[in-house]
């Protein structure tokens, strides 16, 4: 296919444009507002697909659904992914020309992976550094279109530009420090003013990889806007859907627990909060504790690893040298482990008398086979008494008689429980 001269040219009549344009598993009844179907196109840049792997396994929603055409309200996707459509060659690039020459029928969104090199750069030594397809120059001179100069064609028609992963949203590994390729970000590239014809500027999912339900379920959101029946969906100053990434990764960490009780690990594979063995947690935003990695499981501290950073526009630079504490957790775990260490006792006293039957407290033994009991020392059962009497001030402790007379003055009507 590809020593044929025609076959990466993209010259629309080799394709069916018929199959492309309209597909006919499009369940009518689905469709809410005027657009039935909505073309994506895929870019990739200096990226390494992990953000395909990571939208491919997305379950909420899952990127089957929304090519399905299954989602009330959301249009059909007719997706053009340079790893994923079964087009090939001439066949495949033919749709991008025709979003270029604005003859889709309906709206197409861009969306770009990997971040953005300087083609000027490689071009100087007669190479590329990412293309797809190629154009035809004459004779057997044909010439590697680069997807920057892809994006550069179909993002003026765009109705949006979705950059994902964070090579796209920030520029990512390729373009950290030395950055031969000059790489950066969409951002960078298409700079503030640009808007897509729906009027919005680039929207960013970042993430190395991301979470793929982010990018998913932004892309059904986006499309319900599009389709005139949702509303604009929250983005941060950043363009960030502020739903997923106002919060950081300490604030639903399942170690957050840990680290407020001053616990910290000391080495990979213990429970403890991982601060101290390089997670910067507490100041970057990412919502992959509480949503999960792939089908809500997984995730960095959920699986051990320590946060590196990888959704955050500082990335990677910022976040070296990985795994070495970071220098402002410094300050805040020394004060936490001083309060949490007091903390934890003062819980662990509570937990011992909670984890009792009333009957094995009045008896002072647990009738347990499992272990001798141990007995609370006389301070422990001071402070419990005063616990108590705290935990049951203004209220009636279960078991306690209450007189008639104290309950009517509290306004209670209620005579099966007053006292003769
Ligand atoms: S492991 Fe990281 S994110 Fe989790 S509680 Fe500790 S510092 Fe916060
Ligand atoms: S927790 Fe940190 S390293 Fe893990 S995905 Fe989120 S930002 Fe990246």
């Amino acid at each position: 296919m590809l020593d044929d001269p025609k076959a990466m040219t993209g010259h629309p009549t080799d394709v069916d444009a018929a199959r492309i344009a309209k597909p006919e598993t499009k369940p009518k009844e689905l469709s809410f507002g005027p657009l039935e179907t909505v073309h994506v196109f895929w870019l990739a840049g200096m990226s390494c697909d992990g953000c395909t792997v990571a939208v491919a396994g997305a379950t909420q929603p899952p990127l089957e659904n929304l090519l399905a055409g299954t989602i009330p309200g959301v249009p059909q996707i007719i997706l053009h992914h340079p790893v994923l459509s079964v087009e090939a060659g001439a066949e495949f690039v033919a749709s991008f020309y025709k979003a270029e020459r604005g003859e889709l029928d309906v709206p197409y969104v861009v969306c770009f992976e990997g971040s953005i090199p300087d083609e000027s750069i490689a071009a100087a030594t007669g190479g590329y550094w990412s293309a797809l397809g190629s154009e035809h120059l004459g004779g057997d001179v044909h010439r590697p279109i680069p997807t920057t100069e892809w994006l550069k064609r179909l993002a003026p028609g765009a109705a949006a530009v979705i950059a994902i992963g964070t090579c796209a949203t920030w520029g990512g590994i390729p373009a950290a420090a030395g950055n031969p390729t000059n790489s950066m970000s969409l951002m960078d590239y298409l700079g503030k003013d640009y808007r897509g014809t729906a009027g919005l500027p680039v929207i960013n999912i970042p993430g190395c990889a991301p979470v793929g339900d982010n990018f998913t379920e932004t892309v059904a959101m986006v499309l319900l806007f599009l389709q005139g029946i949702g509303p604009l969906p929250e983005f941060d100053e950043l363009g960030r859907p502020s739903w997923l990434f106002s919060d950081t990764v300490h604030t639903k960490c399942v170690r957050g627990g840990y680290y407020e009780e001053g616990s910290f690990a000391t080495k990979y594979g213990q429970k403890e909060c991982l601060v101290e063995i390089g997670c910067w947690g507490p100041v970057v935003q990412c919502n992959i504790t509480s949503r999960g990695a792939i089908n809500h499981m997984g995730g960095c501290m959920n699986a051990g690893g320590v946060c590196i950073g990888c959704t955050m526009p500082g990335f990677p630079d910022k976040f070296a040298p990985f795994y070495e504490m970071p220098p402002g957790s410094n300050v805040s775990s020394n004060a936490v482990r001083t309060y949490g260490a007091v903390i934890r006792r003062l819980r662990r006293m509570t937990m011992k008398y909670q984890n009792m039957e009333p009957r094995w407290e009045e008896n002072n033994a647990v009738p347990s086979g499992w272990s001798e009991f141990q007995k609370p020392s006389l301070v422990n059962q001071a402070m419990h008494y005063l616990y108590q009497k705290l935990q049951y001030s203004g209220s009636t402790r279960p078991g306690d008689v209450v007189s008639k007379e104290s309950l009517k003055a509290k306004g209670f009507h209620t005579p099966e429980v007053y006292k003769d």
